[in-house]
């Protein structure tokens, strides 16, 4: 009897909804403040607001070792729905990139779905002078040796996209690691460092302010936005087959009980419909994923597949760091 009673009580317990959230909801940005994963991360949590009947939702920046600090902060955190991990394609690329990533990508997190796909932009200080991507080449490859390029740590975006730039035009390029974006960006626009590739969410303002040069997208297919429109792709200028392109998904620690995931994924497709949301990455060259990406088990498939392409392009590359 005892036995049937407790039955019971969980058939009903599943069936309804857990008490989640219970207070603020953090979500790790594993990147600096003002970077293209903080402001995807912002505009998601507004929407993700919404569902959850305007739930407190607190952005907190890990940034540091190409977003390995902040993933692995994740992994150890209290599995109760209430600390979260928005990341990258550095999900896909730090596995096999790292000797100690500190998580295990496939087995340390719940996987709650699959939120949208960035182009990158190749982009230079405005002071260069290379005006196109013929002149850049050119440029380049005068200055070989002394050219500067900017990315957010080993296993980031913009790594990734520079390493295939480099090996693609057979240039050695300095890189210089920092915590995201958003400061190499800074740096760019002083001209402290001469290019990087990034996130069409972080470039696509200061491209439109004439602050910097734009040269490619990094995607087969032109990226259609007022902006962008008019940039050439780096497949169309000459590098046949580069298309690289930035997705973001959302994760939970292991062990975060699945009716709140289930909560949670509920309320990550209904803000990936929000028009606010959808309106902005569009703006800015973002593709908000619409398909079944968006459950929890074929967005861990789509990473398990990723980790295998980008871990064979960088075991080709030897690039490996601590
Ligand atoms: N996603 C990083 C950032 O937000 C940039 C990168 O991965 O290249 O700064």
């Amino acid at each position: 009897m005892k036995k049937l009673i407790i039955a019971l009580a969980a058939t009903a317990m599943a069936g309804t909804a857990a008490a989640w959230p219970t207070k603020p909801v953090t979500i790790v940005v594993p990147f600096a403040a003002g970077g293209p994963t903080d402001k995807v991360a912002r505009d998601f949590a507004e929407a993700l607001r919404k569902p959850l009947g305007g739930a407190t939702i607190v952005i907190e920046n890990v940034g540091g070792a190409g977003g390995t600090l902040g993933a692995a902060k994740v992994a150890k955190a209290t599995p109760d729905g209430h600390t979260l991990l928005l990341f990258h394609i550095g999900m896909s690329t730090t596995p096999t990139m790292y000797r100690k990533p500190g998580f295990d990508a496939l087995n340390d997190f719940e996987y709650l779905g699959m939120i949208n796909d960035v182009p990158m932009t190749l982009v230079g200080r405005s002071t260069l002078p290379a005006n196109n991507y013929t002149e850049l080449v050119k440029w380049l490859n005068d200055n070989k040796g002394k050219v500067n390029l900017a990315n957010a740590g080993q296993g980031s975006a913009s790594h990734l996209c520079g390493l295939m730039f480099q090996s693609s035009v057979k240039i050695d390029m300095t890189t210089v690691p920092y915590k995201g974006t958003a400061p190499a960006m800074t740096d760019l626009l002083g001209g402290q460092v001469d290019i990087m590739c990034d996130q069409t969410t972080n470039t696509t303002s200061q491209i439109e302010a004439g602050k910097i040069k734009a040269y490619a997208v990094s995607t087969t297919k032109r990226v259609m936005t007022p902006v962008l429109g008019k940039l050439p792709t780096l497949d169309e200028s000459g590098l046949k087959g580069f298309n690289v392109s930035i997705w973001h998904g959302l994760y939970a620690p292991k062990g975060t009980p699945k009716p709140v995931l289930d909560q949670i994924n509920a309320a990550l497709k209904e803000a990936l419909k929000d028009p606010e949301f959808m309106k902005r990455q569009e703006a800015l060259g973002a593709v908000v994923v619409t398909d079944n990406r968006t459950t929890p088990a074929e967005h861990k498939k789509f990473v398990a597949a990723e980790i295998e392409k980008w871990g064979a392009v960088i075991k080709a590359a030897g690039q490996y760091a601590d």
